[in-house]
């Protein structure tokens, strides 16, 4: 994907080069960024960029789509088990593409063995479901990547997940890139260079981010704060959604859950993040352990599915019915 840039106004085979050498390769990339963004770029004023930015989205056609158009981006939509057959029917089919799905629930819910498996299951061609063309560049070396905010990534969890579905599990590993972030900048740095190593070639397809708001909980302390964390919070989740729906991956995020001693209605947990987290995730599913392994998954304010409830359990053999 790359577009001859000196096409949009004002710009010369310089800033051409300028904006290429930033990740803006093609019109989509540049009709997608905030003028912010463009600023960046030396020799580019606020006015140039709202001008390119603009040239681009109607070299894109961006704007208003068909809804016959929004369909055919649809059917490119696929889906990778969670490894639960009840998770994955009240999802809709499983984890979906063009999408951020969020796990939310206590500690030791399940939220990063649901993640791990994703991981894992990426490698299993029974666990994809897509339309047979998808599926194919789906499975041209598929990875993951996972960034790790919690030090709680083990490989050898990876290891035994896998073996327990037949698959070689040092191969496995070969196919997840982590990184493990300690603050919310590396965090959000990791997140959008998961665009520039698609550009490099790497065939991405699934991103978790383990988990969401560990750190900006940690580092935006107090009311005073929190429009800044808010504000930052969504710019990332923006970032995901735009690798969700441009490279058609799958995305992955979990969350903690703070609890509401004053609720006197409705549950007496919530996940974190509020409104950004809510209305950037497609899918939120709320976690609960329940007697020895099992656990209860809760569908709840999906635009398109009733809320529901699924029970899976997690063992050695990892995330199973
Ligand atoms: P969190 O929601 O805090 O991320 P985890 O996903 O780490 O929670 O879940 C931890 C739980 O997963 C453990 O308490 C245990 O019940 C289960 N678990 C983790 N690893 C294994 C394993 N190798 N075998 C069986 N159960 C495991
Ligand atoms: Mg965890």
């Amino acid at each position: 994907m790359m577009d001859d840039l000196t096409q949009l106004p004002g710009v010369g085979p310089s800033i051409a080069e300028k904006l290429k050498e930033a990740g803006y390769t093609d019109f989509m990339k540049i009709a997608t960024a905030s003028i912010g963004e463009l600023t960046e770029i030396d020799g580019i004023s606020e006015k140039a960029a709202a001008k390119i930015i603009e040239a681009a989205r109607e070299l894109c056609n961006l704007g208003f789509k068909k809804a016959s158009e929004v369909l055919e981006q649809r059917k490119n939509v696929w889906w990778l088990s969670t490894g639960s057959k009840n998770l994955d029917s009240i999802l809709g089919g499983g984890l979906e593409s063009q999408s951020v799905t969020e796990f939310a629930g206590a500690f030791g819910s399940g939220k990063t063995q649901i993640a791990h498996q994703a991981c894992v299951n990426l490698q299993c061609p029974e666990r994809i479901v897509a339309e047979d063309k998808v599926k194919e560049d789906i499975l041209d070396n598929p990875k993951a990547v996972y960034i790790d905010t919690e030090g709680t990534f083990r490989p050898e969890r990876i290891i035994q997940m896998a073996e327990a579905i037949g698959l070689d599990g040092k191969k496995v590993l070969e196919n997840i890139l982590v990184a493990r972030a300690f603050n919310t900048d590396m965090q959000i740095l990791y997140a959008e260079n998961v665009e520039k190593l698609i550009q490099e070639g790497e065939n991405i397809r699934l991103v978790v981010i383990d988990s969401l708001t560990s750190h900006f909980r940690n580092e935006y302390v107090g009311r005073g704060m929190l429009a800044e964390r808010q504000q930052k919070l969504g710019r990332h989740m923006a970032t995901l959604n735009k690798l969700a729906d441009l490279y058609n991956c799958v995305i992955l995020v979990t969350n903690q859950v703070s609890s509401r001693p004053d609720a006197i209605f409705g549950p007496s947990e919530q996940a974190i993040g509020g409104n950004i987290v809510g209305h950037a995730a497609t899918f939120r599913i709320f976690l609960k352990k329940a007697k020895g392994d099992k656990r209860i998954a809760k569908l709840y304010d999906s635009p398109h599915l009733p809320d529901a409830e699924a029970t899976f359990r997690i063992t050695d053999k990892g995330v199973h019915d």
